[in-house]
This record gives C-alpha cells, sequence and structure tokens, in this order.
C-alpha cells in the first residue's frame, strides 16, 4: 500500500462506479466473495457504498452551516419511525436505476436485496411517522435539522397472532448491526437522577444527584432529494456511569456485579415500556429526561463552539418539541443555564421560551402527560424546584395582565388530586409558539384543552397542517404509478409536489384512466400475493380492496368497521345473488400491550375472518384478512394496492391523521369523517370525489356530554341490533358467550366513541362506494383527481410553514 500526502483531498466516493463500491464493499468492509454472498451481505455493501457517497454531501452541508451560520432546528422526539433506509437513500442519491441494472448484471433481484433490510422499529405510530417524514423534507427544503431521539435496542415490539390473539415479542432490528449509523464515542453526556438539592452559601441551588447515567451519540445520515444536503439524525444510547463492579464479580456475585449496568441500560430498550406498575412509569419518565438533556448538552455545546453571548441563542437555534415527551425541556434549559452556566433565572426563562416550540398531538384528556408530584419530587428534585419558579413567573406575567384572573388551573403544577405535574400546560408555558396539526385539530384546541391559556397568549397556538414526503410514500413505494405519472408529466412533483396538479386534466383522457388502472390492477396482484405469503389467505385481486391500518384505538373505530363488516356479512347470507360488490377488508395494527378492549377488537376481527372466509356460500364477495406486525414496510406493500381509504374516527378526536394523506395520494378513494385533516383532504379532492359520513365534531362533543344511552340506539338499528346479538350468543366464538363480553358491554352501555349513532351512515355510505366501484372507469377518474390533487399534502410544504411561521428559519432557496 502507498502512503498518501496528507495535504490531498480525500478521493470522493463517486470516483468509483456504484457498482464497483460495492464490490469493494463486499469484499473489504463485509468480508465476502460474490460467490458465497448472501442478500443481507449485498444488502449492507450496497448501504455502505450509498452512504460513503452522502457522506460527501453530509460533510459539505456541515462546512456550509458552519460558514454561513445558518439557524439550526432541532426535532426533539421520543420516535422516528424511519422505516427502511436503503431504498430512501438510493432514491434521494439519483441512483435506482443503476442499481437495479448492477444486480440485475448479477442475475439478483433489486427489491429482493432491499427486502432483507430490518425495518428500524423505533416509532409507535402517526406521531413517530410524520417525524421521520419531517427528516426527509428538512434535507429537501435545505433546513439545517437535526433530530434527536433514542436509540432503542429493541423499539416497539413485534406482533404475531396467536389463536387470534395479539401476542407481543421483542423487536430485534439490530442484532446484525446497523449499516447507516456512525458511533460518536467522544460524543457523551451525562444525566442526572434522585438525590437531594442544597443551598450554598451564596443562595446558589447545588443539586446532588444520586444517579448518573451517560448518553452516547450514534449519527445517521439523512439525504434530502438530490442529495445536496444532508442533515442529521443522532439517537441517544444508555450506559452506565459505572462500569462493572470488579469487587463483587471477584466475589462471584456475577448478577450483583453487572446491576448498575443492567438498570442504566433499561433506559434504552424497549419503546413505550408498560406503564400500568409504578417501576415502568418511572423508567417512561426517565427515557424522556434522558434523551431531552442529552439533547440540550449537545445544542449548547455546538451554540458555544462560536458564540458567548446566551441571548442569541434562539436566533440561531429553534427547538421543536414533539408533543410532551420532550417537554422536560422547558425546566431543564433553564437549569443548564442556570446552574451550569451561571446566567440569572428570569433571562433563562425567557431565552429558554424563545428557542423552544411545542406540537401538540392529542386532545384526549388520558393521552396528555401527566406525572406524580412525589414521582417528580423523588427522580427530578431540581427540576420540580425550576417548575415552580416558572409557575411564580407565569402567575406574575398573568396577574400584570389581567387582574383577578385564577391562574391555578393553568399551573404547570396540580397540587390537588395527589398532586401532578402537567406537562402540555408547561410546554405551553414554557414555548413561543404551539401549533396543532390540522385546521380543525388547532381550533378545537383553542377551544378546549388550551382554552384558557389561548385566551392569555392569543398568539401563541397556530396551525400547522401535516405532511406526508412523497419520496417515499409516492415515488418509492409505488414504482408503477411513479413512472406512469413521470411520463405524463415530467418528474418535478418528486421534488416539489404542487407540480402533480399537471395531472388532472388527464382525468378525462380515456386512454389515460386505462393506463391508471392497469397500475392499481398490477399493484393489487402484487398486494394479493402479500396478504397470502402473510396470512396464508388467498383473495381476489379483482375485488374492492377497503383498508384500514393504523394503531388499534377506540376512538380510530376500528370496532365500526369490523361491525358494518359482520352485518354485511349477514346481508350476503341472506340473499347471495343480489349484486354485492366483491370485497377484501383488510386491516392491519398494533394495540398497545396494556390496552385490553383493543386486544379483544383484535381478536374480534380474528374470529370474524375465521368465519367469514371459510364460508363457501359467500365465496369471494366478501374476505377479511388482518395482517400482522403492521410497520412502515407493510404500509408501503399495502397502500399503492388500496382502493379504498377507511378514515372513520369519531369526528374531534383524531388530530390530523397521515395515512389518509398517503392513500390518497397513491390513488385510493377516501372513506371517513369530518375529523382531523379528513377536511381539508376533501376541500382539496373535491366533494365528489370523496365518501363523507357521519356526526361532526360539535354533535359529537354534544352527545358525550349529554351522556347517550347506546342500547336504545341500537335497538333502533336493526342491522347492528342483529350484529350485537350474534357476537354475544357466540356466534363467532364457537358459542362461547363470555369471549366479547366487553366489546358487546362498550357499544351497548358506554360507547363513548359514539360507534352506535354513525353505524347507519356508515352503512348506507359504503353501500354507495358499492355501487360507484361497478363503474369502475369512473372510480378511476375520481382516483386520478384524488391523487392529483394531494400536491398540498406534501411535507415540505409543512415544514416550509413550520420554518417561517415558527422557526424563521426558512432557507434562501434558489
Ligand atoms: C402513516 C403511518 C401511521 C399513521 O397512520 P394514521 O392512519 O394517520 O394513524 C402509522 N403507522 C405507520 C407504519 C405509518 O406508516
Amino acid at each position: 500500500m502507498t502512503t498518501r500526502d496528507l495535504d490531498m483531498p480525500v478521493t470522493p466516493a463517486n470516483a468509483l462506479t456504484l457498482g464497483d463500491a460495492v464490490l469493494r464493499h463486499l469484499v473489504y468492509s463485509v468480508g465476502k466473495d460474490q460467490s458465497h454472498a448472501v442478500e443481507r451481505d449485498w444488502c449492507v455493501a450496497l448501504s455502505l457504498a450509498i452512504r460513503d457517497l452522502m457522506v460527501d454531501g453530509w460533510m459539505d452541508t456541515t462546512r456550509r452551516i458552519y460558514k454561513t451560520k445558518q439557524k439550526r432546528v432541532y426535532y426533539l422526539s421520543m420516535e422516528f419511525m424511519i422505516g427502511r433506509l436503503l431504498e430512501d437513500a438510493i432514491a434521494n442519491m439519483g441512483l435506482i436505476k443503476e442499481a437495479k441494472e448492477f444486480f440485475g448484471e448479477l442475475g439478483l433481484n433489486l427489491s429482493d436485496i432491499l427486502n432483507s433490510e430490518p425495518d428500524p422499529a423505533l416509532g409507535n405510530g402517526g406521531l413517530g411517522r410524520l417525524a421521520a417524514c419531517f427528516m426527509d423534507s428538512m434535507a429537501t427544503v435545505g433546513v439545517a435539522g437535526i433530530g434527536y431521539g433514542i436509540r432503542y435496542e429493541h423499539g416497539i415490539f413485534r406482533q404475531s397472532f396467536q389463536d387470534g390473539w395479539q401476542l407481543e415479542e421483542p423487536e430485534d432490528w439490530l442484532v446484525f448491526g446497523n449499516a447507516w449509523e456512525f458511533q460518536r464515542p467522544e460524543v457523551e453526556y451525562s444525566v442526572e437522577f434522585g438525590g437531594s438539592v442544597q443551598r450554598d452559601n451564596t443562595g446558589k441551588m447545588i443539586w446532588t444527584p444520586s444517579e448518573r447515567i451517560l448518553a452516547g451519540a450514534f449519527d445517521t445520515p439523512i439525504a434530502g432529494w438530490g442529495g445536496k444536503h444532508v442533515n442529521t439524525l443522532r439517537l441517544w444510547s444508555a450506559r452506565s456511569a459505572e462500569v462493572l463492579n470488579l469487587h463483587q464479580f471477584n466475589q462471584g456475585e456475577f448478577m450483583a456485579a453487572a446491576q448498575q449496568q443492567v438498570l442504566a441500560e433499561s433506559i434504552t430498550k424497549v419503546l413505550y415500556p408498560g406503564d400500568h406498575t409504578a417501576e415502568g412509569r418511572e423508567l417512561r419518565l426517565k427515557q424522556e429526561v434522558f434523551f431531552t438533556s442529552a439533547s440540550l448538552q449537545d445544542i449548547l455545546r455546538r451554540f458555544r463552539l462560536d458564540n458567548t453571548n446566551w441571548n442569541e441563542l434562539p436566533q440561531y437555534a429553534a427547538v421543536q418539541l414533539n408533543d410532551t415527551h420532550p417537554a422536560i425541556a422547558v425546566p431543564e434549559l433553564v437549569r443548564l443555564l442556570v446552574d451550569k452556566h451561571g446566567l440569572e433565572f428570569v433571562e433563562s426563562f425567557e431565552i429558554a421560551r424563545a428557542t423552544l416550540h411545542y406540537t401538540n398531538h392529542t386532545l384526549l384528556p388520558e393521552a396528555l402527560e401527566k406525572w406524580p408530584l412525589e414521582l417528580f419530587e423523588r427522580c427530578l428534585p431540581r427540576h420540580l424546584q425550576i417548575i415552580r419558579e416558572i409557575d411564580n413567573l407565569f402567575a406574575a406575567e398573568v396577574a400584570a395582565k389581567y387582574e383577578g384572573k385564577n391562574v391555578d388551573p393553568m399551573k404547570a403544577i396540580d397540587p390537588h388530586h395527589g398532586g401532578w405535574v402537567r406537562m402540555g400546560n408547561l410546554a405551553f408555558i414554557g414555548s413561543s409558539h404551539v401549533n396543532g396539526v390540522s385546521a380543525l385539530h388547532t381550533e378545537l384546541m383553542k377551544q378546549t384543552v388550551f382554552k384558557d391559556l389561548h385566551e392569555i397568549y392569543p398568539d401563541r397556538i397556530l396551525n400547522q397542517t401535516n405532511g406526508i414526503t412523497p419520496r417515499r410514500w409516492l415515488y418509492e413505494c409505488n414504482p408503477l404509478l411513479a413512472d406512469l405519472i413521470t411520463e405524463t408529466i415530467g418528474d418535478a412533483w418528486v421534488k416539489d409536489l404542487e407540480h402533480i396538479a399537471a395531472l388532472a386534466p388527464h382525468a378525462d383522457d380515456k386512454t389515460f384512466r386505462k393506463k391508471f388502472a392497469a397500475v392499481k390492477a398490477e399493484n393489487k396482484v402484487h398486494l394479493a400475493a402479500f396478504i397470502k405469503q402473510q396470512t396464508g389467505i388467498v383473495v381476489n385481486p379483482t375485488s374492492l380492496f377497503d383498508v384500514q391500518i393504523k394503531r388499534i384505538h377506540e376512538y380510530k373505530r376500528q370496532l365500526l368497521n369490523a361491525l358494518e363488516t359482520m352485518a354485511l356479512y349477514n346481508a350476503i347470507k341472506e340473499d347471495p345473488s343480489a349484486g354485492w360488490t366483491p370485497r377484501v377488508k383488510i386491516f392491519a395494527g398494533k394495540a398497545a400491550p396494556s390496552y385490553t378492549l383493543a386486544k379483544l377488537i383484535i381478536k374480534l376481527i380474528n374470529d370474524v375472518a375465521a368465519k367469514v372466509n371459510a364460508d363457501e356460500d359467500v365465496g369471494d364477495l366478501l374476505n377479511v384478512v388482518f395482517l400482522p406486525n403492521y410497520n412502515v414496510s407493510a404500509a408501503e406493500e399495502l397502500i399503492p394496492g388500496a382502493d379504498l381509504s377507511e378514515q372513520i374516527s369519531t369526528a374531534g378526536f383524531e388530530a390530523s391523521g397521515t395515512g389518509n394523506m398517503k392513500f390518497a395520494l397513491n390513488g385510493a378513494l377516501t372513506i371517513g369523517t369530518l375529523d382531523g385533516a379528513n377536511v381539508e383532504i376533501k376541500d382539496h379532492v373535491g366533494d365528489d370525489n370523496i365518501f363523507i359520513f357521519g356526526m361532526e365534531a360539535d354533535e359529537v362533543a354534544r352527545r358525550q356530554q349529554e351522556g347517550c344511552q347506546p342500547w336504545m340506539t341500537v335497538s333502533e338499528t336493526p342491522r347492528l341490533q342483529e350484529v350485537v346479538k350474534q357476537i354475544s350468543s357466540g356466534f363467532y366464538s364457537h358459542g362461547d358467550t363470555e369471549r366479547f363480553a366487553g366489546v358487546v358491554d362498550n357499544v351497548l352501555a358506554h360507547d363513548y366513541f359514539q360507534v352506535t349513532p354513525d353505524f347507519d351512515a356508515y352503512w348506507e355510505t359504503q353501500r354507495k362506494v358499492d355501487a360507484e366501484f361497478k363503474d369502475v372507469d369512473n372510480w378511476h377518474r375520481k382516483a386520478i383527481l384524488n391523487t392529483a390533487n394531494m400536491g398540498w399534502f406534501s411535507a415540505d410544504r409543512t415544514i416550509r410553514g413550520y420554518a417561517k411561521d415558527i422557526w424563521k428559519a426558512l432557507p434562501d432557496e434558489g
């Protein structure tokens, strides 16, 4: 080997062809030759080759940001549901064709190689997927963004079914290593818990913690479209500040010797550990503090590299809190400024408030985080002191503006009911902007959860309707449709989705409709094969594919869909020759491990599937499928093949939804309530191209307040009444009348989420869907208009909105 002149620039990775680079990595990084390489080896070699290319752009981007002092945006999120990264990276680097050709010549199939990459299970639902779409869009738009989160060793559980019941197993996505990440051993911060606080003789508060955990950084480069701007996703991994207790180990106490390490590392083991025990709740709080504190320490360190004036922090850094999980950032940033950097309290709070921004994701009272005061006192005594001071400052601010206003219900600390720290209030008080995620949700936020605070700070709440990245959610997941669109209107839509509007006139072109229909038909054949491979169930790809995929939750109303399925089954049985539109009802989604009713709904759907699919009288007229382990990769398989998108949440409860956007963009028609972003989707695609039904948010709220009597509604809804009778008589449970008592009781006695009053409207609308699907050419015309009118729902638009209105960090474009 020749030595290099150290002043020579490193040869950029693009000096090699992609094929040569892959082969080099296969030999020198993976340690295999071509004849012994298996799919995973090729996947690693290809990932490393692509990563090399990204690193060039990454370093350029970093240098440019430092040089121009571009304002940085920090996105703090408990979840980043990024999905597989390889295809995304190849696409954004513009190398899909080259990669396909290279593997084609070797007799290998690129998509098999892409599918051998594990799906990083770092998220649970829409909130986590939003964070991932934002990472893609920040890089594409040119925002200097860094995502901060947790490097969960196991992430969210892997779901399977045992006799129709949900089974949870640990996900093992990291066992064979992760080709995308760079460990940064030198970037390590200490996060502390417990102990006590004393005032020293100068009056300063001194916190002496009893526990110290180290947060180590792992970086993943995230390239935008074209690969020029490359941002960083920095995830923290926990390790004990104490290494093995050698004394205990030498005494033969091996378990005790490792105890400290095990406890420390448990912080980054899994996403959403069970919180039905006190230990579980404490672990969750520690996870939140852990990643928030490490991220803030990192942000302050970076700011200090070239700035000594703390008051300029908000000018160079904007921190977005994705829901309340990182809301501890408010007292933590104040603490760092006061205790570590010697600033005054009031000044520190002003700096923190100007730097932090909070996104609210739910109005559900039980989902608004609050922690027992006792837990805070024990784990975070110094933070609790600071929160009390913030409350006092807030009360003084209000008193100065409004005389005699009762501030207690708005404070972060609720001393009543046993004592709580309300994280939503804390985040609101400590942020300069608070945003909702759809027009309706933002409006409801002002009227409900933050009504009082909104009165006091009328300019603080604003809306940024969610979006999705068109790269992953059309260009990559639906190559046939992407090619057809590009062939018809050019490829500008990939970078700027508004260009997809040029497709609209083609809805009136019969030849184009035929091509569009052919793409959907092929995607459905592909989806049918996926269903067969995952469940063994054979479905007819010409049936209407009716898809509801999302976390299982009462407000999302999978139960409404399941009840309608059972009623449809009855109706078909009664008259099989009544000209039914053959339908496949497709479900997927995980239920939280301690959410008993959600798990029972999964079991019910699986039992209905078993009965319906086995019924020869019904045949292809109705099939029911529940796909296991819903995640990003499953969504990418399912969405291109859907005809009908189920977005049927109880109005007022789905903050935005993003699944709704993915389906409409891929040419599925929506059946939905006027909830979340459905409202805005309807405005964009047009009333004739969407199926809206059911009560609106105000009516729902009224009924919930009045406390309706669902059994009366059921008795006035014969189809529903029959279904409920069947379920309770053991029709779907081999005569077991107890199994679904929880479901029946919920429908008849509580029905907080208004399944019964919406049932008939839903049934009628589904029959309208049946009728419309029969005129398949007209259906495709509507589907095209959905795709063509979804340009506004690009996450690039959302990111520009945040950058302009909240972060004040809109990059110069051009
Ligand atoms: C988009 C997405 C979600 C969010 O779906 P909603 O229907 O908006 O709840 C959840 N999980 C995965 C894997 C997704 O891709």
